[in-house]
C-alpha cells in the first residue's frame, strides 16, 4: 500500500442495494406524480434508518400515452435523479412495456408495479427483506378478490384452470406481475426473446427460490 494515499469505498455504494421499480404507464397524467410520492412516504416510514434505506431507480415506460403522461414524466425526471423514463413509440400493451423496463433496469432487485397503487407500496419491504435473506422471487399473491366484479372472478378462475392443465409448470393463481426479482432472475428473462410475451407464464417458467406472500388488493 502506497503511503499517504487512503481507499475508501463509497459506503453507500458497498452497503445500500439499488431496487428498481418498473412502472408501465397509459394515459396516466395524473396518476404518476401521486405514486411516486406514495413511494417516497412508504420508504421514509418503512426505513427510518437512512442507512438501512435500498437506493431506488424508478423507471416509466410510457407505453405510447396520447395525454400529458410524458410531459409530466419528463418534469419529474428534471427534479429527481432516481426518475428515469423510456418512451415506446406507440402503445404496445403492458407486456411490451414491462420487457422494456426490465431490459433497461440497473438494479440488484427489480419490482414491476402498476401506477394506480393496487400494488400496496407497504409490501415493498416485506418482499425486500425475504430478498436480503436470500429469496430470489418474492411473489406477492392477492388472497382476496373482492375488488373484482364477479365476472373477473370466475373468468379468472377459469383461466387457471385451463392454463394450469396444459402448463408443464403450474402458473399461481392469484400473482401477478407484481414481484420481487433478483438481478439473476432479471437477467434470466431478459434472456428471452419471445416477442409476443405472457410474462406470468414466463416468470414461472424460469424457476429460481421463490416465496409468496399474501396481501389484499385495494
Ligand atoms: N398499461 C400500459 N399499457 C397498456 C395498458 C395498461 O402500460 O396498454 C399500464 C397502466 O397504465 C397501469 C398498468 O399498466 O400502470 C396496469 O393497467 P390497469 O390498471 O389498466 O390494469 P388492471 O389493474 O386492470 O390489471
Ligand atoms: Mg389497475
Amino acid at each position: 500500500m502506497i503511503e499517504g494515499l487512503t481507499f475508501e469505498a463509497a459506503p453507500e455504494a458497498v452497503t445500500r442495494p439499488l431496487v428498481s421499480l418498473i412502472v408501465p404507464v397509459l394515459n396516466e397524467q395524473d396518476a404518476v406524480i401521486p405514486f411516486v410520492q406514495a413511494i417516497d412516504g412508504m420508504v421514509q416510514s418503512q426505513w427510518p434508518v437512512l442507512e438501512d434505506r435500498p437506493r431506488l431507480e424508478i423507471i416509466f415506460v410510457d407505453d405510447g400515452s396520447t395525454d400529458a403522461t410524458a410531459a409530466v414524466l419528463r418534469g419529474l425526471c428534471a427534479g429527481d435523479k432516481r426518475v428515469k423514463l423510456i418512451q415506446l413509440s406507440r402503445n404496445f400493451g403492458k407486456e411490451a412495456a414491462l420487457s422494456a423496463g426490465l431490459k433497461a433496469s440497473r438494479g440488484d432487485a427489480v419490482v414491476p408495479m402498476d401506477v394506480d397503487l393496487q400494488d400496496p407500496p407497504e409490501l415493498l419491504r416485506p418482499m425486500i427483506d425475504r430478498w436480503q435473506s436470500g429469496v430470489q422471487v418474492v411473489n406477492a399473491r392477492r388472497c382476496d378478490r373482492s375488488s373484482d366484479t364477479m365476472f373477473k372472478r370466475s373468468s379468472a378462475q377459469l383461466f387457471y384452470k385451463a392454463i394450469n392443465s396444459l402448463a408443464d409448470h403450474p402458473i399461481a393463481e392469484g400473482v401477478g406481475d407484481f414481484r420481487l426479482f433478483d438481478r439473476a432472475a432479471v437477467d434470466a428473462l431478459n434472456q428471452m426473446t419471445e416477442h409476443s410475451r405472457f410474462n406470468k407464464g414466463l416468470l414461472s417458467w424460469i424457476g429460481f427460490r421463490t416465496e409468496t406472500l399474501d396481501y389484499v388488493r385495494p
